[in-house]
């Protein structure tokens, strides 16, 4: 593989870099998360986001493996499911996730869903502390935390989540949780990040588009880009994963950022963080 150009970096806590770009495969099965993330990884991106739900991480560890690249190289994610939250649970459910992976550490670990109704998200962060320790995760965080479940957990964690991945996209823009991010030290991860394509219909958005001589999409990603949020758009289609990541040579001016924001209507496409799990 011969990629020059590549995403930049964030920083998170230990000193770990994420490449601010990364590639999201919910919803895409084992076999063909293996061509797609090859795809991915052949277009210049180097962090695949998975998860257990997806049951898809089999796929994904063998399209990491066989790439060629050194395993360094490849930031891998992968979260941990609702019905594992818990010590000893956890503990065993991130065991299980590195073995369907083939794959010695990974990168980031998440806790996918609070689930306040368990109410077991601070004794789950434990064990995700554990692996950490243990050189088997080299970052933990958390997902879909709503500002309090965060300040819940920063009040007795040893380790602060070093990010939170959250629905974030033009339409659902998230403000009031970045500034508290920003104030935790938290980096934000946007999942969901073209609004599942929906919000690349938006005239704002298209307008923009248009102007800049961009696509949609590409204006959308610049966008998280210059938020300075982590995004994993997903898509199966290689001509998409491609024009997803032709995004580091051109930025939206300031009128532009700021057009963008009054396409925010805190309209949610995914669950309640507070009511759902
Ligand atoms: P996205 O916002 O990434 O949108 C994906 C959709 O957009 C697909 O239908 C894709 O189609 C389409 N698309 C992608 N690129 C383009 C393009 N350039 N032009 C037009 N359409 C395009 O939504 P996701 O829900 O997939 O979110 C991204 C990732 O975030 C997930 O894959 C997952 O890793 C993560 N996630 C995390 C959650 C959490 O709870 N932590 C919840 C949901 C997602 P096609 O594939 O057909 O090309």
């Amino acid at each position: 593989m011969t990629h020059t150009t590549l995403s930049p970096n964030l920083t998170l806590h230990g000193d770990v870099d994420i490449p601010q770009l990364g590639f999201g495969v919910f919803q895409v099965p084992s076999v063909e998360a293996a061509t797609t993330v090859r795809t991915a990884l052949e277009a210049g991106y180097r962090h695949i986001d998975t998860a257990k739900l997806y049951d898809n991480e089999e796929g994904v560890g063998t399209a990491v493996l066989e790439s060629g690249l050194a395993r360094e190289d490849v930031f891998v994610t992968t979260k941990l499911w609702n019905d594992d939250q818990g010590y000893d649970r956890a503990r065993r459910a991130f065991d299980a996730s590195l073995e369907r992976l083939g794959l010695e550490y990974v990168d980031l670990y998440l806790i996918h869903w609070p689930c306040p109704a368990q109410d077991l998200y601070r004794e789950t962060w434990r064990a995700l502390e554990k692996v950490h320790a243990d050189g088997q995760a080299r970052a933990i965080g958390v997902s879909n935390f709503t500002a309090e479940h965060l300040r819940r957990l920063a009040a007795e964690a040893d380790v602060l989540p070093s990010i939170n991945q959250v629905e974030l996209h033009p339409t659902m823009q998230q403000a009031d949780l970045r500034a508290a991010h920003a104030e935790l030290g938290i980096v934000t991860e946007a999942w969901a990040p073209l609004g599942k394509a929906q919000d690349l219909e938006d005239p704002v958005v298209r307008e923009i588009a248009e102007r800049v001589g961009r696509t949609p999409a590409q204006v959308v990603l610049r966008w998280h880009l210059q938020l300075g949020n982590v995004a994993i758009p997903k898509s199966v289609t290689p001509q998409r994963i491609r024009e997803n990541f032709a995004v580091f040579d051109f930025e939206l001016g300031d009128d532009d950022m700021q057009q963008m924001t009054k396409v925010n209507s805190d309209t949610r496409q995914g669950p309640d963080p507070d009511a759902f799990g």
